[in-house]
């Protein structure tokens, strides 16, 4: 089964070492939790499996099926079937929603191997709209200029739905802290409850203990101080809910000087 393998990753921003030495697989059809405090690397984990050009890897490697991403620009690593949902999506007046998604779609299915002609209009149309009923969102939506406008719930609303339309092997969803209220990680929760299935792996960051009362995943990694130092199923979301994050911090002292 396909997979994505982390192994001994350290990266560096601007010469700061900010993740230590972290491993960790996911296989597709498994979601996985990542959860730790604020400033512990989860975004930097996040841009850095997708490419992004300020983050240095300074050793480990990054693999799909054995083999390295790290030398694939960011649009390769998403032909290879990587996502990461937009923290801060951009709004494009003029571009509506489903043209937004059609676009993304023939992309990807132009640079398949072998390459995939693009989806005619009228089957887009009905494959939109079973997403969008799947996903219980007013088809009318599809033709609002992309984020214009969207409030916050909205604009997880249209991540989730490009998950659902584009279907890709590993999926990242980047929750960071700050302006994230609940009523946006039950909208994540639960889209990711519903796309869950045997062909997509689901990374889920966040810091929010609570997002587990939403989301069923498989495995919870607690990451800390750049590496991920716990992992378990249920019982280690239970003791994340009771007890936040005072014992990790404990167990594993103060963070390393940057
Ligand atoms: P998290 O997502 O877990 O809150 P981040 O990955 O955003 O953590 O940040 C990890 C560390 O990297 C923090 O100490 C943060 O200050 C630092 N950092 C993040 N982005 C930058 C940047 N662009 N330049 C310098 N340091 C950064
Ligand atoms: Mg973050």
């Amino acid at each position: 089964m396909p997979e994505l393998t982390i192994k001994n990753l350290h990266v560096s921003i601007e010469d700061n070492p900010i993740l230590r030495g972290l491993d960790l697989k996911v296989h597709q059809g498994e979601v996985h939790a990542i959860m730790g405090p604020n400033g512990t690397g989860k975004s930097t984990l996040a841009n850095t499996i997708m490419g992004h050009p300020n983050y240095e890897v300074t050793e480990g490697d990054i693999l799909i099926d054995g083999e390295s991403v790290l030398e694939m620009a960011a649009d390769e690593r998403s032909r290879a079937g990587i996502f990461l949902a937009f923290q801060y999506p951009v709004s494009i007046p003029g571009v509506t929603v489903a043209n937004f998604l059609r676009t993304a779609l023939n992309s990807r299915r132009r640079h398949a191997d072998p390459p995939q002609e693009d989806i005619s209009v009228l089957d887009f149309r009905k494959l939109l709209k079973s997403k969008m009923d799947m996903l219980e969102m007013e088809y009318s939506f599809g033709g609002r200029y992309l984020n214009e406008g969207f409030s916050g719930g909205e604009k997880k609303r249209t991540e989730v739905l490009q998950l659902a339309v584009l279907e890709p092997a590993f999926a990242i969803l980047d929750e960071t802290d700050s302006g994230l209220d609940i009523d946006a990680i039950r909208i994540v929760s639960e889209g990711v409850n519903t796309l869950k299935g045997p062909n997509m792996g689901v990374m889920v960051i966040t810091h929010y203990q609570r997002i587990l009362n939403y989301i069923q995943p498989d495995f919870v990694h607690v990451m800390y101080d750049g590496r991920i130092v716990e992992s378990g199923g249920h019982d280690l979301a239970l003791l994340l809910e009771n007890e936040g994050y005072d014992w990790v911090r404990e167990k594993y002292g103060q963070p390393l000087e940057a």
